[in-house]
């Protein structure tokens, strides 16, 4: 059996402009190299004619290997089933289907493989979306860099190279809400960073919903640090700190100084405010109740409906 030595694996949900040139300079970087590789694309319930174009290429190209899934799961999950579809015996290259992570990088990510690197993931030296998104990212790393108990890179998304063996440790971890570069980041061995440009989108539109990035930097923060629910007991501790010492002032006044006329503005203040506190300590509460829930139900993380392979490469 043939078996690829790298698997090239790049979700797309909606990209039947990129497509074209995605695979055209897969071609090109596969041509260039004396290595077995393969790509897994993985179609995430596309409603354009990227599943059509994955099919036509998948039969005439026994290169692909196309995985297509019941209906749209999310980036994360379409990765989770490419890793699971992948069969590189030596690394999985994840990029993003719209050539915004250079696949000729293969190369170089693939040296430092060789030196013994387990995981070689990108490093964003600069972004070239909005001033606003741009932002967003830079202080979400930094806050959740800040707060987690693993060592999470700044600036590293889920464009990698990972070993063969590090993809296996994923394909086990069963979590539900998945944060792939936190998982990364988690497995530890041996890792290094490297800087890369990232490039603009090839064509179309940002595939991720607002609510999408939000629920995946919600993913990264209350799966990958325990800062939540400590600001609670911390929040709630330091009302109690303060409404003694109010105490302990009031009394004082009305001992030795027997002025003790207290606004009622004041008090209607004191209880919005710590409603309003109580109510998020819950929200919290709510979220890790929400995981638990979600994961207890045990259901598979995605469903695939087809999945197109060359025949040849899997007889025994
Ligand atoms: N993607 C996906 N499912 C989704 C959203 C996105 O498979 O629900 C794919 C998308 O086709 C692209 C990659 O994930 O190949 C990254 O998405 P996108 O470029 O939209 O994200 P951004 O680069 O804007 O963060
Ligand atoms: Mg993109």
């Amino acid at each position: 059996m043939n078996l690829p030595q790298i698997s090239i694996v790049a979700p797309l949900y909606n990209e039947s402009a990129s497509l074209p040139h995605l695979v055209e300079r897969l071609n090109r970087l596969m041509d260039s190299l004396a290595l077995r590789i393969e790509v897994v694309l993985i179609d995430d319930g596309s409603r354009d004619d990227t599943s059509l174009q994955m099919r036509q290429l998948a039969l005439t190209d026994a290169r692909y290997h196309c995985v297509f899934l019941s209906r749209n799961h999310g980036h994360q999950l379409a990765l989770t089933a490419g890793l699971a579809a992948a069969r590189g015996t030596e690394a999985l290259f994840i990029i993003d289907g719209d050539l915004q992570d250079p696949p000729e990088l293969l190369d170089e990510f693939y040296k430092k493989l060789q030196e013994g690197y387990d995981v070689v993931y990108a490093v964003r030296r600069k972004r070239k979306e909005n001033f606003i998104k741009r932002s967003g990212y830079y202080l979400f790393y930094r806050l959740l860099k800040s707060i987690s108990y693993v060592d999470i890179p700044l600036d590293s998304g889920d464009f990698a190279l990972i070993s063969r063996r590090v993809a296996d440790i994923m394909n086990q971890m069963p979590e539900e809400s998945r944060y792939l570069r936190g998982m990364r980041s988690w497995i530890g061995f041996k890792q290094v960073g490297i800087e890369y440009e990232r490039s603009e989108r090839m064509a179309g539109e940002s595939k991720y919903s607002f609510k999408q990035l939000f629920r995946l930097a919600y993913n990264g923060i209350f799966n990958f640090s325990e800062f939540p629910i400590k600001f609670m007991s911390w929040a709630g501790g330091t009302a109690i700190c303060i409404a003694l010492i109010y105490f302990i002032t009031v009394v004082i006044k009305k001992l030795f100084f027997e002025d003790i006329i207290e606004g009622f503005t004041a008090l209607l203040f004191v209880i919005i405010l710590f409603s309003g506190v109580q109510l998020i300590a819950l929200g919290i509460i709510g979220e890790y109740v929400l995981r638990i829930f979600f994961q207890s139900k045990n259901r598979p993380l995605y469903i695939v409906k087809d999945e197109i392979i060359d025949k040849e490469s899997v007889k025994k």
